[in-house]
């Protein structure tokens, strides 16, 4: 069966105008039927909170879109908390520095524990059977997620089916990274965590979306749009159409669809159209797929030299704060001071690519744009 797509145009984040195009968009899927079930639910909202930072950034669920589905659903008898674990840091630091901590204290909503978690099992998962999942995400009794609209260096987008990652407590992420070795085998754990979670809506935040070196240190890239769906795969299809990016090479939908988690084929669009939010230009990653991203095979260690993007480091934005290090899931760390007295002189970390997975959570950690993905030559070549 298709799935349904509202998409509403909204050119600012001015809170009235925001208020009104997430009512629309939540008019065009037949609001509230089916989404706030009784009243007095408890729902938790998902915002993105990769980490904390400032609203202009675009790293972030802007807080005038949280407000505005927040209002929505009180409006409607649910009864709300909000969450999420960034990468790196303390949850409700990073929400406070992101304005959401402001907005939900304003509305009398509290902040869910994404600190600590439980283990939850799920027979049904095609990868993984068995999580640990905040308790934040797992004493609601629905999920509303509210992602943002970016670029991603290892999945080439981050939308809708990517933000449900937070739900995993702190450092635990990493582990994932370390064991899902290749970006088929990740996100297909992806699509298994949102046939667990199953959140009920998606209200993707694309008013000023990230391009380019995303997910945290791309460029804004205004593209005046909010979708709404219960279907996150359809939403991130929706997204590579307005990049003009082929959904093919995006693996969270066509895995997404292949697991039964949505559809990226039979979509039924309503509101404004979709030819007016396709961009003529946007930064993403469009190199054909590598035999590396099939699903089970590994990096070759030559693939992974000569053919793989790689980290750098850009070394006069480095400030040696030592975030990549930290975050860098491998053992032993694929980016580590040279020495310790690197570390106590302060000079930038080297990256030592052997080790190196290609999960790129230390670019998408750095909190200078200090490191950036490259294509070794030979991949250029191949690519082309
Ligand atoms: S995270 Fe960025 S700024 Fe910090 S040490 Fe690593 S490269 Fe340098
Ligand atoms: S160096 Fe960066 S890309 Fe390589 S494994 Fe560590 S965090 Fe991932």
């Amino acid at each position: 069966m298709g799935s349904r797509v509202a998409l509403v145009r909204c050119e600012s984040y001015d809170d009235a105008a925001v208020h009104a195009a997430v009512g629309r968009g939540l008019e065009l899927l037949g609001w509230p039927d089916g989404i706030v079930r009784e009243q007095g639910e408890h729902l938790l909202l998902k915002p993105n909170v990769l980490v904390g930072s400032a609203p202009d950034n675009c790293v972030t669920t802007h807080p005038a879109v949280f407000r505005a589905v927040a209002e929505h659903f009180k409006a409607a008898g649910a009864h709300l908390t909000y969450g999420d674990s960034p990468g790196f840091g303390n949850p409700e630091s990073a929400a406070k520095r992101s304005g959401l901590v402001e907005v939900a204290t304003e509305l009398g909503i509290p902040f869910a524990d994404f600190i600590d978690g439980k283990q939850v099992l799920f027979p049904e998962g095609d990868l993984i059977k068995s999580w640990f999942i905040a308790n934040g995400a797992v004493e609601a009794e629905g999920i509303v997620s509210l992602p943002k609209m970016k670029t991603h260096g290892l999945s080439r987008v981050t939308g809708a089916v990517k933000n449900q990652f937070g739900c995993i407590p702190g450092m635990r992420k990493g582990e994932f990274h370390a064991r899902m070795s290749n970006v088929a085998q990740f996100s297909r754990m992806l699509v298994d965590l949102n046939r667990l979670l199953k959140p009920r809506l998606y209200v993707m935040d694309g008013i000023t979306a990230m391009e380019g070196n995303g997910p945290r240190s791309g460029d804004p890239k205004q593209m005046n749009v909010l979708l709404l769906s219960t279907d996150p795969v359809a939403i991130d299809a929706t997204v590579c159409r307005m990049m003009q990016l082929d959904v093919d090479l995006v693996d969270t939908v066509v895995i997404g669809q292949e697991l039964g988690l949505g559809t990226w084929e039979d979509i039924e669009y309503v509101g404004d159209p979709l030819e007016s939010f396709i961009a003529q230009e946007y930064n993403v990653n469009r190199s054909p797929r590598t035999t590396t991203e099939s699903a089970t095979g590994r990096l070759s260690s030559f693939m992974r030299r000569y053919v793989v993007p790689k980290p750098y480091i850009i070394e006069d934005r480095c400030t040696a704060c030592g975030t990549c290090v930290k975050v860098c899931p491998v053992d032993p760390k694929a980016v580590d001071w040279a020495d310790e007295q690197g570390a106590r002189a302060k000079k930038p970390p080297v990256h030592h690519y052997g080790e190196c997975i290609r999960c790129y959570c230390c670019q998408e950690m750095c909190p200078e744009r200090a490191i950036e993905v490259k294509t070794p030559l030979l991949g250029k070549i191949i690519h082309r």
